[in-house]
């Protein structure tokens, strides 16, 4: 990291359950917080805010629930360095805690165990701590170092204490980023406006964005003509961890899209290089376990359990409960590359769009045996990869490239065709390394749909894979 790395807020998520208490605790936060009431200006909502707590700096996501927050880690960057679990300490654990602990889980973020509504009669921390513990997750002084505090969102007691919580977790975390670096951002908010022309909410990640500057997020881009923050006041620069409302975008961005800037009277000579959109992949985290993940849904707890008790160890189980499929499963599967099954539940149309939308195919099932037997097939498919697929084509890479955020792949096509829509195989040595799909692909700097045999391509894979040159491609597609 640069010497002029300094420390910078901690980015902090709100989750749990429904009507456990988020909102009212960002509202409280928000309310108390020094920066909110000196301003004078006019509170607004938009996507995030800053609190000051005894002269440090906290930014809150403020798009409460896992929805928010798995979108943005589905896109594989880390917007967020501590999350706090709201639990109703009336009600307990509930489906959308245990929800928001695998988000957590996924996301290897550390976290802070919020006990909300101590101000009510029936109030018990320990029936929480508990079932907590049932849930594998051991809070101090249940064998554990997971921390807890109880809290009450309406009154505020509890809550300076866990602000003081977020600020020491985040001092062990040693946050830092460079003002100096080149502008990164990530869009947790977008709309558009009739007057004003779409308007996006930027989380400042690394460098500064100033006025004037010119900006990118995927394909959109613009010159930045205004920015404000939280309380409607316009600056003339924002840092990192700053969320600000910036307009200038020529379309409404993508919620989740990474955004670079170049600043003022820069020459935009790095942001054109042909790939107009920034790869947003969702990376793998650390070592990826050989075992074939899964995300279960099923119609009544009798059916999951029978399910659950048939799994081969060949098999993880990511999440499961019960009910429909909603917009967190599918961002859950794209965080965590799982299969994604329902057994007699319905899917939403909305749901269905925004699996469409991410790539995920749902599966559907009314016979346990049979959702049985496609998973063993898909687990015995880990061991022996090409069961049941056609080689369409194979490429060589000879060249690797960074451009602005995207790694790609620089190859030849030695045997037959390369198509953007085929699934891939990346092997080494003959080992297979990874599976992944081609989200752009292209031909002297053009985008196109397939190569074939002699071509020399680029392509950006999606999620991206940690190749190496030499290292060779193999595109098939699957036949069921
Ligand atoms: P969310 O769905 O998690 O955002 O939950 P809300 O913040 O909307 O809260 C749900 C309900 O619980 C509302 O009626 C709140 O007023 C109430 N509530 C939240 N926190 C507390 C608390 O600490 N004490 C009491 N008595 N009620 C609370």
């Amino acid at each position: 990291m640069a010497i002029s790395s300094i420390k910078r807020p901690p980015v902090v998520c709100i989750l749990g359950h429904v009507d456990h208490g988020k909102t009212t605790l960002l509202d409280y936060i928000r309310k108390s917080s020094i920066t909110a009431s000196e301003s004078g200006g006019i509170t607004q909502h938009i996507g995030a805010y800053q609190a000051k707590f005894k002269e440090e700096l906290i930014t809150f996501i403020d798009t409460p629930g896992h929805a928010a927050f798995s979108k943005l880690r589905s896109r594989g960057v880390a917007a967020t360095d501590i999350a706090v679990l709201v639990i109703d300490g009336v009600e307990g654990v509930k489906a959308q805690t245990v929800e928001s602990l695998a988000h957590i889980k996924q996301a290897n973020i550390p976290f802070i165990v919020a006990i909300n509504k101590m101000d009510l009669p029936g109030f018990s921390p320990d029936m929480v701590k508990a079932q907590l513990s049932e849930k594998g997750v051991l809070v101090e002084g249940y064998g554990g170092d997971v921390v807890s505090i109880p809290i009450s969102a309406k009154t505020g007691k509890g809550v300076g204490e866990l602000l003081e919580l977020i600020i020491l977790l985040s001092q062990m975390q040693d946050l830092k980023a460079d003002p100096q670096a080149p502008p990164e951002g990530l869009v947790i908010e977008a709309k558009l406006d009739p007057r004003r022309g779409p308007i996006a909410t930027i989380l400042v990640e690394n460098g500064t964005f100033k006025l004037g500057g010119l900006m990118i997020a995927g394909k959109t881009q613009g010159k930045i003509k205004a920015i404000f923050n939280e309380n409607g006041k316009k600056l003339n620069s924002a840092g990192p961890s700053q969320p600000v409302q910036i307009l200038g975008f020529n379309q409404t961005p993508l919620i989740g899209s990474p955004v670079t800037a170049i600043l003022p009277g820069k020459k935009a000579k790095n942001i054109e290089a042909g790939f107009e959109a920034k790869a947003v992949v969702a990376k793998n985290e650390g070592e990826e376990s050989k075992k074939l993940k899964i995300i279960l849904k099923a119609d009544v707890s009798g059916s999951l359990e029978a399910i659950k008790d048939s799994l081969s160890e060949e098999i993880e189980l990511v999440s499961c409960g019960i009910g429909e499929i909603n917009e967190s499963d599918i961002l859950l599967t794209v965080s965590t590359h799982a299969l994604l099954l329902a057994y007699r539940v319905s899917i939403p149309n909305q749901v269905a769009k925004l699996a469409e939308f991410e790539g995920i195919t749902i599966k559907s099932y009314d016979i346990i045996y049979k959702l049985l037997e496609d998973l063993e097939k898909k687990a015995l498919k880990l061991i022996e990869p090409e069961i049941d697929e056609e080689v369409l084509g194979e490429a060589r890479i000879i060249a690797e490239f960074k451009i602005k955020g995207n790694h790609i792949a620089g190859a030849k096509i030695v045997k037959g065709i390369i198509s953007r829509n085929n699934l891939v195989h990346i092997k080494r040595e003959n080992k297979l390394i990874a599976d992944t799909k081609i989200k752009f692909l292209q031909r002297n700097r053009l985008n196109i749909e397939s190569g074939k045999t002699g071509d020399e391509i680029g392509m950006v894979f999606y999620p991206d894979v940690d190749f190496s040159i030499e290292d060779v491609i193999i595109s098939y597609k699957n036949i069921t």
